[in-house]
C-alpha cells in the first residue's frame, strides 16, 4: 500500500535495512530462537533490578544479558544493573540507559542498542 502511494518499496534489493536493536538485534542473527523469549528473560532477570523501563530499553539488555550468559561472563557480575524511568535521579553502580545517568557508571542511550551494552557490560565486568 504504501508503495503504491509512493512513499515506499517492496523491492528489498533497493531497501537500506537499519537494525535498531532489540531482542534478536545482534550482527543480524537470531539468538536461540528454541526457546521462548519469555524463558529468556526469565533467565537472566535477576542481574537486573528495573523499574518502569521503557520496553525497547529492557529488551535490548535482555539480549546482551543472554549473550553474556551464554559466554559464561554473566554469572561473574556482582553488581545489579539499573534500568527504567523510576532510576531518574536515584544512584547505584551500574545502570543502562539515560535514566541511570548518575550512577557510578552508566551504559548511555536512551535507549541505548543492544551491541552497546553487550560491549559495555562485557568490558565492565572482565575489567
Ligand atoms: S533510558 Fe530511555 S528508553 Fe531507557 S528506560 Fe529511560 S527513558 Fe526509557
Amino acid at each position: 500500500m504504501a508503495e503504491q502511494l509512493g512513499i515506499g518499496t517492496t523491492d528489498l534489493s533497493k531497501a537500506q535495512i537499519i537494525n535498531l536493536g532489540g531482542y534478536n538485534g545482534y550482527s543480524g542473527k537470531e539468538i536461540r530462537e528454541d526457546l521462548p523469549r519469555e524463558k529468556k528473560i526469565l533467565e537472566v532477570s535477576y542481574a537486573v533490578s528495573e523499574v518502569d523501563s521503557c520496553s525497547a530499553c529492557y529488551a535490548n539488555l535482555v539480549g546482551a544479558l543472554w549473550r553474556l550468559r551464554e559466554e559464561g561472563i554473566l554469572e561473574k557480575l556482582d553488581v545489579p544493573i539499573g534500568i527504567g524511568q523510576g532510576m531518574q535521579g536515584k544512584t547505584g553502580r551500574l545502570g543502562v540507559g539515560r535514566c541511570t545517568k548518575d550512577f557510578d557508571v552508566c551504559i548511555m542511550g536512551c535507549p541505548p542498542d543492544e551491541e552497546k551494552i553487550y560491549q559495555e557490560l562485557k568490558a565492565y565486568i572482565c575489567k
